[in-house]
């Protein structure tokens, strides 16, 4: 079977591929996408399960994204927000951290909370100081060393490197060694800095879909993967497609295979667990935090219908707990989380009902502090993905609308 001639081919419907697509349709550039799975979000999806809204991992929304708020329609999301700060387990309890820039009362109870020293705190405030007045633009031209060479180079302690930031930039980079660039550090504590960590109302698959829902419907092709570009004709099981430009908006393991010129990432895996309980079991929605880094599972917690109460039925509370690196071959994992939290909750934890277990090998695209030499394609293949930049959805959104912008340019001139 021959679909008929498409000026655009773009292959993945991940927030990189919706973003090109959408940018094009705006520019009226004929386009066509072809998405291996059921759904459109790649990464971002959110599936619904006896009344709770399970995310695949758990992830959050920065409101200071500033492609992302550029192409996003932030007010339809609804986007609630996270309390800015952090409770942090150490030495048998929680300790807030408190955000005392947005929430000045809170100055004493984190000054005095045993999570680095007092000059720590002081190094913190004067980091987001210098990283509020910076431009992003500069943060990525920035020198570029590992996140944990970066944060001895500020003069932090390694008290406040082990208890809070293995901890924190462990739960975002999914790593706590911190071997993640500086520069993606900076660019994340800016956006800390300047905004909030939300959760759309109903979801984060709500993002994707809000980019879908202004295609026309029949440009999507989902189950249906392509296996092999050959020139201007991309082939997927049983039909070929001509275009005169193609865009590869897969994840970069899938672009490997379809264009071998993109490297291969090396990849960051998370295990994330659901469980349902009558009573939370913070009082707040503030993310919770392992301070004490040698023992344990659990890398953070949180309470996403504390965030948005639409994440879980009346009456219940939906508990997501992430752990890092490759979990897939524990079978008792549920059961030991459950452990774990009750240490840290009481035996109220060991009411929780365990609702699923999402194992994301391939999560995020290490950004190490090596620079990647870019590949070089044919005049008509296109690369975008988070994998191009760095593994988040202001990168995936991002590159997107630049291949947009850069066939708009070729397709004009
Ligand atoms: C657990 C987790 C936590 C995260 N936390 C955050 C966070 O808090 N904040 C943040 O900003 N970012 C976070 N991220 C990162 C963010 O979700 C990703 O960077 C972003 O979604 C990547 O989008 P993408 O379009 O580049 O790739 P993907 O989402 O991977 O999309 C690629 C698409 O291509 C499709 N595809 C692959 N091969 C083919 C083929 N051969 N043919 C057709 N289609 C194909 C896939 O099915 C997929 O739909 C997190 C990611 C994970 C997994």
């Amino acid at each position: 079977m021959k679909h008929p001639e498409s000026k655009v081919v773009i292959i993945g419907a991940g927030l990189a591929g919706l973003s090109c697509a959408v940018r094009l349709h705006s520019s009226n550039i004929p386009f066509e996408i072809f998405e291996a799975s059921d759904g459109v979000g790649g990464r971002v999806r959110t599936d619904q399960v006896d009344g709770f809204l399970l995310d695949r991992g758990f992830q959050v929304y920065l409101d200071a994204y500033e492609n992302a708020g550029e192409l996003l329609d932030l007010d339809a999301l609804h986007l609630k927000r996270f309390e800015p700060g952090a409770l942090v387990w150490k030495n048998g309890k929680l300790h807030k951290l408190i955000d005392v820039f947005r929430r000045p009362a809170g100055l004493w109870q984190s000054a005095t909370a045993p999570i680095g020293r007092i000059s720590d705190k002081l190094r913190v405030a004067k980091l987001r100081a210098s990283l509020l007045k910076k431009p992003v633009s500069e943060i990525w031209e920035a020198a570029d060393q590992t996140t944990e060479q970066h944060l001895r180079q500020l003069g932090f302690s390694e008290t406040m490197i082990d208890d809070f930031f293995r901890g924190f930039y462990g739960g975002i980079f999914l790593e706590e060694e911190l071997q993640t660039s500086s520069r993606c550090f900076e660019f994340t504590y800016k956006m800390f800095s300047q905004g909030y960590a939300t959760l759309p109302e109903n979801g984060m698959q709500a993002i994707p879909d809000q980019l879908a829902q202004r295609l026309p419907s029949e440009s999507i092709h989902l189950n249906t993967p392509i296996v092999s570009i050959d020139g201007n004709t991309v082939h997927t099981a049983d039909s070929e497609i001509s275009a005169s430009q193609i865009v590869i908006a897969t994840d970069g393991k899938a672009a490997h295979q379809l264009f071998p010129q993109v490297q291969q990432p090396k990849w960051n895996s998370t295990s994330c667990l659901y469980f349902s309980a009558s009573d939370p079991p913070t009082t707040e929605p503030m993310i919770v935090l392992k301070g004490d880094r040698k023992n344990g599972l659990i890398n953070n917690l949180c309470v996403p219908s504390f965030v948005s109460e639409n994440y879980a039925p009346p009456g219940k509370s939906l508990i997501s707990i992430s752990l890092l690196g490759d979990h897939r071959s524990h079978s008792e994992l549920a059961d030991e989380v459950k452990k774990e939290a009750v240490d840290w909750f009481g035996p109220a934890a060991s009411e929780w009902t365990h609702l699923r277990t999402e194992h994301i090998h391939r999560a995020l695209p290490v950004t190490g502090s090596e620079t990647q030499s870019p590949s070089s394609e044919p005049d008509h293949i296109h690369i975008c993905g988070d994998h191009t930049i760095n593994g988040s959805i202001e990168a995936a959104i991002q590159s997107g609308s630049k291949v947009a912008k850069q066939i708009s340019e070729k397709i004009v001139a």
